[in-house]
């Protein structure tokens, strides 16, 4: 039997699957997996879709069953916070005071959201929306109804948003962009959303950054640049995330955009690993870092780095992927197109039915598909293939994806 210890700091959706991971792979010391939540693990995902409108249980959002920690002798410590990590005395301080010895480290510590700094934003009724917690807080609001102004039309604003309006709230959406997402995805895909939203009832005030947020001890009224007023009942403030790098950052591990990490997921300190919503990784197939924000990312980057943690060869080079749900317009996104030249369309966005492709140098970098399915994993294989492909042919509904992706390798 092993004598090491392994600390995972962070016991969310990342680190609860490295715990499983480490047991799953035969590791047989001691497994501690340390959050600072009341909750066991969860997934975020339905904190703006079913749960959020009350269609889902609790129970659905968890990771793993109850038992299911102490059955596999993961030492769940919840309501726990790691202030300190010795990297050099290799032990963890935690908020009590206490230390904890550990052989290998993995740091799991996701993103928070990022706060609004404009006069008002301590006022009651001003929300986020990142834990189960603050979930429950909108869920009762979607009970009681009214109106609410949905500051930031990212994934996160656009889902409550349309749950907002799924629950037949009044919801007004404001962004400073004239188009939701237009900076990632270009003006096409930025007009289907606003169109989508649109079309749904949502009062748009987009191109227009707010300014304030008044009302006598809560908010009632949102004021933007632009000097529109837009009475509310509460806010939901949805501007993006920043990683939790702060304990690294302390220990002295090398921080940029979150914990920098190498293809095996090891940071710039040997024994100490990063995965998730924190971890800036070498991504072997775009030849760069990358720090993904999102669901399948840290449901495959913890067992990852659970198996990196056990010293198994490991490269990490998942195309980066996610999904988003808003009404009846599902959508998935594969890839990386920070330099995407040219973007190329199999359907019409328009009929609400369509593939969009990102393409660098003539290669497909990227690919969203909207309400099609089945066409994820081609879409990937695309992608690492590498090759040069026909615009006609991406284009022409009739030429089956996966033969333009005969020659990729396996993922
Ligand atoms: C509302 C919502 C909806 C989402 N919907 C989608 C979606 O539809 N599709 C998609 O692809 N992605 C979605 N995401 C993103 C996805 O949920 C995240 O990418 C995922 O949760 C990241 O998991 P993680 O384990 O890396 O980090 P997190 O989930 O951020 O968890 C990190 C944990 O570490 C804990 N922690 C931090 N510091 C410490 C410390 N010092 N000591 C102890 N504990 C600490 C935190 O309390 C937290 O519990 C959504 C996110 C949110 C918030």
């Amino acid at each position: 039997m092993s004598e090491q210890t392994f600390i995972i700091v962070g016991a969310s959706l990342a680190g609860a699957k490295a715990a499983q991971e480490l047991r799953e792979q035969g590791f047989d010391g001691r497994v501690m997996l340390i959050g600072a939540e009341p909750e066991r693990p969860y997934e975020r995902p339905p904190l703006t879709k079913d749960y959020l409108r009350g269609e889902s249980e609790r129970a659905k959002a968890y990771v793993h069953d109850e038992g299911f920690y102490a059955e596999h002798q993961i030492e769940l410590l919840s309501n726990t916070t790691v202030t300190a990590v010795d990297t050099g005395g290799s032990r963890v301080t935690l908020g009590e005071g206490s230390t904890l010895a550990f052989d290998r480290l993995l740091l799991a510590t996701g993103a928070e959201p990022r706060r609004i700094a404009i006069a008002g934003a301590e006022l009651d009724g001003v929300h986020y929306l990142r834990t189960l917690g603050d979930c429950d807080a909108l869920r009762e609001r979607l009970e009681t109804g009214g109106r609410v102004v949905v500051v930031g039309a990212g994934w996160i604003g656009s889902e409550f948003a349309a749950s907002a309006r799924q629950r037949d709230l009044e919801v007004a959406l404001v962004d400073p962009l004239a188009l939701p997402n237009e900076r990632i995805f270009g003006p096409e895909i930025g007009a289907f959303y606003r169109d989508v939203h649109r079309d749904h009832g949502v009062e748009l005030a987009l191109g227009e950054s707010v300014e304030a947020f008044e009302g006598n001890g809560a908010v009632t009224r949102v004021r933007t640049a632009a000097g529109r007023v837009i009475e509310c009942d509460f806010v939901v403030v949805g501007i993006g995330v920043v990683p939790r790098v702060a304990l690294a950052s302390s220990a002295n591990l090398e921080v940029d955009n979150g914990i920098l990490v190498d293809e095996t997921l090891e940071s710039s300190v040997q024994g100490v690993f990063a995965a998730g919503d924190v971890a800036n990784a070498w991504h072997p197939i775009y030849g760069e870092r990358i720090r993904v924000e999102h669901w399948a990312n840290a449901l495959n980057q913890g067992p990852a780095a659970a198996r990196s943690m056990l010293g198994q060869p490991v490269s990490f080079d998942r195309i980066p992927y996610f999904f988003s749900d808003q009404y009846d317009v599902g959508m998935e996104y594969s890839g990386h197109a920070p330099q995407s030249d040219e973007i190329v369309f199999r359907g019409d966005p328009a009929a609400g039915e369509f593939v969009a492709f990102w393409l660098q140098d003539r290669r497909v970098v990227a690919g969203m598909n909207v309400n099609v399915w089945d066409v994820n994993e081609h879409v990937q294989a695309l992608i690492r293939s590498g090759e040069t492909v026909e615009r006609s042919a991406l284009a022409d509904p009739d030429t089956p994806l996966d033969s333009l992706a005969k020659h990729a390798p396996e993922s």
